[in-house]
Formats: structure tokens, C-alpha cells, sequence
């Protein structure tokens, strides 16, 4: 068994090499990209379900690699939050996304925070020099946290939350149901909203477990006066079942894949006419 060990090991290195390599390569251009200016948001549309009405959109940050073209998010960002770039970057998304929202109708803007963020100093203080600077009320930005912010020194972020609602700011639980202490977090603060993750939205054709669980999320939400959102809503079919299953607002390709700055006033108009 060592023998065979050694050699799957000896087999496996290269790969593990090569991959260290790319991430390491990845790292180094990430290094220069707010400076080079490759990064970029685009939005994403929210939608209440009661009314069918635009309330705001999502913030989501793209990076596109001078050679390898766009890497997603879910590459790039665990490597900025592993070196730290997040904090100057998510700095970045912020005080843009406030911008951008500022020239916008009354709609809301969202906008990711990464636990990291929550644990560089100084995180209220660039909230409301962002707000101000754009001239955004407080009430158009809302802040996606994931439990994983939570996690680790919870007593320290929800003094940080509070501080955020202070500032008239709304509050989101992102990704709710995929953690394992999503539930206990509810008790700890007083979330606006809960984002049901997508994959129990994507698996509500084949698993009755799915459906029980969005709508326990959904009926928790309202006893709690807390707004649900489905995340990853992408049919027609999906559409009604979360609708029926209670939720109260909606995010998704239905309704709309994230666009460019430029697109969102169309989208707007599109999706208030219907
Ligand atoms: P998230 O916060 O859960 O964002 C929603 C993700 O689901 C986005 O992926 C969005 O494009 C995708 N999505 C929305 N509707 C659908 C749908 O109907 N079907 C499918 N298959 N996907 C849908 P994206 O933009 O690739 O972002 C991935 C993750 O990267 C985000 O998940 C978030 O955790 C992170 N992220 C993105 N932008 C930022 C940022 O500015 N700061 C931080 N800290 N994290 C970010
Ligand atoms: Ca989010
Ligand atoms: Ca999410
Ligand atoms: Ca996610």
C-alpha cells in the first residue's frame, strides 16, 4: 500500500504543481488589476414578488484577465481574500456600485461584503464615506453577508452590523440554508432579508426536500417579518413554485442575467412594464 502511495503520489505532483502554479500566476495579476483597471461590476435585477415590481439590483464584480480573458469570481475572490486584496478591492466595488446607484431611479443597490472586509478595520467608516461621497441614501444600499462572516469572531461582526444599521443601511444573509449554523445567526441579528440559495431553488423540480425547505425558510421569514428572497430563479416553473412555497422577492435569470451599468435603465423600463 506505501509503495502504491509513493507512486500515486508521484503521479498526482505534477498536477498539484501546476496548479499551484496558475493560482500562484493568477495571484500575481490580481496584484495590478484594480490598477490596470480590469475589474468592472455588473447588475443584476431583484424583484418583489407580491407587485412584480423592480425594487433594486445586485452588485456583482467581474474581472477580465488580460490574457485569459474573464475569471469568475468564485476563482479569483478566495485568492484575494486569502492575500488580503479583498479589502482594497471590495472597497473599490463599493464606493463604484454607490455611484453607479446614485443616477438610478428609487431602487436599491446590493452589494457583497467578504468576511475579510469585516475583519480589516474601519469597515462603517468606509460605508459612510461612500454613501456621502456618492451622494446615495443609506436606504439604497444593502449589504449581502454570508454566515461564513459570522463564523469566525461573531461577537465583533454583529458590533459591526449594528454599526452598518446605524447607518441606516439594510442587511442581508446571503446564501441562507447551505452553512450550518445559517439558523442560529437569525437570533443574532436582525436580518432584513434572507437569500435562499440556489440550490435548493435549482433542485425544486425533483426534491420535495427542496420544496419543504424553501418554504420553512419562507414561513420562518415571515414569522420573523424578515423578506425571503429566491435565488437562482431561472424558469417559469421555478417562478411558481417559489411563489407558492411563500417567498417574497425574487433574483434570477427569469428575470434578468446581470448587465452592464449601461443596460440597467433598460432593464428598468422592461421590467416595470411588465
Ligand atoms: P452570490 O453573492 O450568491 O451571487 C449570485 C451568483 O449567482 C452570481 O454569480 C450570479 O451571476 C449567479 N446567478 C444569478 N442568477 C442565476 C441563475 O438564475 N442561475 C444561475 N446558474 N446563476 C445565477 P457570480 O457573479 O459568478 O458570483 C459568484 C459569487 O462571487 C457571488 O455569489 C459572491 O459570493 C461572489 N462575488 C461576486 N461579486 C462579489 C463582490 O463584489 N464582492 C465579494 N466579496 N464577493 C463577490
Ligand atoms: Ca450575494
Ligand atoms: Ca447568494
Ligand atoms: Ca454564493
Amino acid at each position: 500500500a506505501k509503495a502504491r502511495g509513493r507512486g500515486a503520489y508521484q503521479l498526482f505532483e505534477p498536477e498539484m504543481e501546476e496548479e499551484a502554479r496558475s493560482r500562484h500566476a493568477l495571484e500575481h495579476n490580481l496584484r495590478g488589476a484594480l490598477e490596470a483597471r480590469e475589474f468592472h461590476l455588473v447588475f443584476q435585477p431583484q424583484v418583489r414578488l407580491e407587485s412584480s415590481e423592480l425594487t433594486g439590483f445586485e452588485a456583482l464584480l467581474r474581472w477580465k484577465h488580460p490574457s485569459r480573458g474573464f475569471v469568475s469570481p468564485a476563482e479569483f475572490i478566495p485568492i484575494a481574500e486569502e492575500n488580503g486584496l479583498i479589502v482594497p478591492i471590495g472597497e473599490w466595488v463599493l464606493r463604484t456600485a454607490c455611484a453607479t446607484a446614485a443616477s438610478w431611479p428609487d431602487v436599491t443597490v446590493a452589494v457583497n461584503l467578504s468576511p475579510v472586509q469585516f475583519r480589516a478595520r474601519g469597515l462603517a467608516a468606509m460605508v459612510t464615506s461612500a454613501l456621502a461621497e456618492a451622494g446615495l441614501p443609506p436606504q439604497r444600499l444593502e449589504l449581502e453577508v454570508t454566515e461564513t462572516a459570522l463564523l469566525d469572531d461573531s461577537e465583533a461582526t454583529i458590533e459591526i452590523l449594528h454599526q452598518l444599521r446605524a447607518l441606516g443601511v439594510r442587511v442581508s444573509l446571503d446564501d441562507f440554508g447551505v452553512g450550518y449554523s445559517s439558523l442560529s445567526y437569525l437570533r443574532k441579528f436582525p436580518f432584513d432579508r434572507i437569500k435562499i440559495d440556489r440550490s435548493f431553488v435549482g433542485t425544486l423540480g425533483e426534491s420535495p426536500e427542496s420544496v419543504a425547505i424553501v418554504r420553512t425558510i419562507a414561513s420562518l421569514g415571515s414569522v420573523l417579518g424578515v423578506e425571503t428572497t429566491a435565488e437562482g430563479v431561472e424558469t417559469e416553473e421555478q417562478l411558481d413554485f417559489v411563489r407558492e412555497c411563500g417567498c417574497t422577492a425574487v433574483q434570477g435569470y427569469y428575470f434578468g442575467r446581470p448587465c452592464p451599468a449601461a443596460e440597467v435603465a433598460r432593464t428598468i423600463e422592461t421590467l416595470n412594464a411588465v
